[in-house]
């Protein structure tokens, strides 16, 4: 507990500054960009060309990563609406399957008829893209990427602060069988810009991201993961409980009258 809490202080301190400098960052990348649209529209120089072709692609990078960065800082401003999860998966599961190396081969195992569930749907696809973009990076040789959705009970999740036990979640997979993780690297992950991947352009951010998102939605975030076998993660999120007009388990069920 005191280390999730001292998490979320850091998370804290850190979004609200990461907050201030990404709106500044946001507009001077915008001017960036744009004038490298309008040169690249006015020269016929071959080289020059390609120059401000890699500008122009560096500041399109740059506005993701400041979107991340404002995703999450912005906890706030949730905006949640029923989301249909196995729909969303199967969405995001045909994008990978067309741009992941061929050697992933993707397996899902998505529960039928389940309820929706309360979500930004812009960010329940931000959660899903990033642990599915690390577990890419975890398969180097290729690997399997396994999605599921399950209904589980709050009582079922153990050992988190934010779970009523009483609701009902869905619990959303994503497992791969790549390198796994050492405990030290393990302990480290949700730290805001704690990376492995230095020299292949990690930004430490997806993790924290994820993080954010999870807990914002008072749902829960584990992770289970072994050195050279693979890594789980499992993102729970409540279900909305819809009482159907009429149902005999409504409070104050008439008696039949004798
Ligand atoms: P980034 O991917 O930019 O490094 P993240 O916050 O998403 O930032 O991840 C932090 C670190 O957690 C990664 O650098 C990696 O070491 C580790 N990690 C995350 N997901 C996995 C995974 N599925 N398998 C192995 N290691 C992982």
């Amino acid at each position: 507990l005191e280390l999730q809490l001292r998490q979320a202080q850091k998370m804290e301190s850190l979004g609200t500054l990461a907050g201030g400098i990404a709106h500044d960052f946001n507009n001077i990348i915008a001017i960036v960009k744009g004038y490298t649209e309008f040169c690249l529209g006015r020269t016929e120089d071959a080289s020059l060309q390609r120059y401000l072709t890699e500008i122009h692609k560096a500041s399109h990078r740059a506005v993701g990563l400041v979107r991340q960065i404002l995703t999450f800082s912005r906890k706030a401003e949730v905006s949640t609406r029923p989301v249909d999860i196995n729909a969303l998966l199967n969405e995001l599961g045909r994008l990978f399957s067309e741009t992941f190396p061929r050697t992933i081969e993707f397996q899902f195992d998505l529960q039928k008829d389940l309820p929706s569930l309360m979500a930004d749907p812009n960010q329940l696809q931000q959660v899903i893209m990033n642990l599915c973009v690390n577990a890419r990076d975890a398969m180097g040789e290729g690997g399997r990427l396994r999605l599921s959705s399950k209904r589980v009970r709050g009582s079922q999740i153990l050992d988190q602060q934010n779970i009523d036990p009483k609701r009902d979640y869905v619990c959303i997979t994503i497992a791969d069988n790549g390198h796994g993780m050492p405990p030290d690297v393990r302990a480290r992950i949700f730290e805001p810009f704690f990376t492995t991947k230095m020299k292949k352009g990690g930004t430490g951010l997806g993790l924290s991201v994820v993080y954010g998102i999870v807990v914002n939605h008072q749902g829960a975030l584990t992770v289970d993961s072994t050195p050279g076998k693979g890594t789980t993660f499992r993102a729970f999120f409540p279900i909305i409980e819809t009482k159907k007009a009429g149902s005999s388990d409504a409070e104050g069920t008439s008696q039949p009258v004798p």
